[in-house]
């Protein structure tokens, strides 16, 4: 059977004050172009670089979180080749010294396997401008040129699309936790080429390198597109030709391009105008000590500390502002559960306001920045021991807690003011079912004959008929003693 074997070329701008080589503003927001440029990022002959320690830092820091050797010596190269994006003529990178070494990530499919994949080398080098073509014309915006890169290459230990996926959507956690990268793929902040051949034996076939990917499902459907073209070639008894191809998005398929690399020789030689890095133990021990909780490990302390299943905790590592949120109001509800109180329930129930009530009325404020700014985590927590006690309806909650998010209100005012209370006197209760049942007498005689489907209709209908400020239970208990 033919098997596909991949590997991953990832570049990543890192999230720095500077540019690698000169003090310009590395701002990838930046709008006007030209703005962030220099003599040194503009390539004027005889400017001198100086390294960016912060872009170093934050390299390493990558290379720790993905289990790298940090190399205590390294080296800086030029790379010579000609391109209008290019002013100097060579891209400073590092060749055989790079930074990081021998490091790997693992990722959890669907099928609940972990896939180990090696990483051969994370390296530093800078960005090129970016060539805007309009028309006949190209522009260059050199406000790009020089931002700290770093490239990552896997080992081609990768065999499906959705191990490359899945690789790629890890990595980028970790370099947002971390606050190593925006790692924003759309903006072009985390970049990926997937290498790929096929073959029946352990001996790899032709190697197509696919570039152009902006997107994780870009990764995924090239992938399987390439593994698919290549298959039929292969079964039709031809030769896959070695190439580099881009991805067409908008028709979901590659196509041969042209590529400035084919066939260069870049003449690689140490940069006379930097000097090798020595970095030292100790330097590599204190940046270690700034790597913050791995995706992988809040997923096993979510999972052993709270008791949520996999799909919660798949919510919350996608969601860090949300995740961070959730243990506020758990440390605040800890409070509470001092006077009794079940703490399985309350952190499930808690969850489940946040991923689906809260989310809900997030998304739909276009103006939305910060969740605490709005409820704090006590009045969250408040809401949900309310709700646990029983002094609150499931309904009466979801009311509550819009009006806590428009206002910033705390629950027990909002439900005082609002008249939310639950009735409680009995003869009231009845009142509104006696109406109920009046008004249902269809519904009252079926129960009668046996039709379960009916009792709960009408508990329904006392559920809106006093707009939630009947509980259910109550409900059922008065219906079956009225009928
Ligand atoms: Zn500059």
């Amino acid at each position: 059977m033919l098997k596909p074997t991949i590997g991953l070329e990832i570049h990543i701008e890192a999230k720095t004050n500077s540019k690698m080589f000169c003090s310009c503003r590395n701002d990838p927001e930046e709008k006007e172009p030209n703005k962030n440029t220099c003599p040194i990022c503009l390539g004027h002959p005889g400017a001198l670089p100086t390294i960016n320690k912060e872009a170093i830092e934050k390299i390493i820091l990558a290379g720790m979180a993905l289990n790298c050797e940090i190399k205590n010596y390294s080296r800086f190269d030029k790379k010579s080749y000609f391109y209008p994006d290019l002013p100097k003529g060579y891209q400073i990178t590092q060749f055989d010294f790079p930074i990081c070494k021998n490091g790997h990530l693992d990722v959890h499919l669907d099928d609940g396997t972990v896939k180990r994949i090696r990483i051969n080398r994370i390296h530093m080098e800078e960005d090129t401008a970016r060539l805007i073509h309009e028309g006949s014309s190209t522009l260059v915006d050199f406000n790009r040129s020089s931002v700290p890169l770093m490239e990552l290459v896997t080992e081609a230990d990768i065999n499906s699309a959705e191990e490359a996926k899945k690789f790629a959507q890890e990595l980028q956690l970790i370099l947002k936790y971390n606050d190593i990268s925006g790692a924003n793929m759309e903006k072009g902040q985390m970049r990926c080429e997937v290498n790929i051949s096929l073959s029946e034996t352990e001996e790899l076939g032709t190697k197509v390198e696919v570039k152009n990917l902006n997107s994780f499902k870009a990764v995924e459907k090239s992938i399987e597109y390439e593994t698919k073209r290549q298959k039929e070639i292969i079964e039709k008894g031809e030769k896959v030709k070695q190439e580099t191809r881009g991805w067409h998005d908008d028709r979901q398929v590659t196509m041969d391009q042209r590529s400035k690399e084919d066939a260069f020789e870049y003449r690689y030689f140490p940069d006379p105008d930097l000097p090798p890095l020595n970095i030292s133990d100790e330097e590599i021990l204190n940046i270690k000590r700034r790597l913050v909780e791995l995706p992988d490990q809040k997923r096993k302390r979510f999972k052993e500390e709270y008791g949520l299943d996999d799909k919660s905790v798949e919510f919350y590592i996608n969601e860090s502002p949300l995740a961070n949120y959730f243990e506020k109001v758990i440390s605040e509800l800890d409070k509470w559960r001092s006077h009794g109180g079940s703490k399985n329930n309350s952190t499930k129930a808690c969850s489940n306001y946040i991923i689906t009530d809260l989310q809900a009325i997030i998304k739909n404020d276009p103006g939305f920045e910060k969740i605490e700014e709005k409820i704090t985590p006590e009045n969250f927590a408040e809401l949900i021991s309310m709700l646990e006690s029983g002094e609150i309806s499931s309904n009466i909650a979801k009311i509550i807690l819009l009006e806590m998010y428009k206002t910033k209100g705390d629950p027990s005012h909002i439900l005082e003011e609002k008249g939310l209370s639950q009735i409680t006197d009995d003869s009231e209760i009845e009142n509104v079912i006696k109406e109920v049942l009046s008004n249902n007498t269809k519904a009252v005689e079926d129960y009668k004959k046996g039709k379960t489907n009916s009792f709960m209709f009408l508990v329904g209908q006392v559920m809106a008929k006093s707009k939630g400020k009947i509980t259910p239970q109550k409900a059922e208990e008065i219906i079956k003693k009225l009928i």
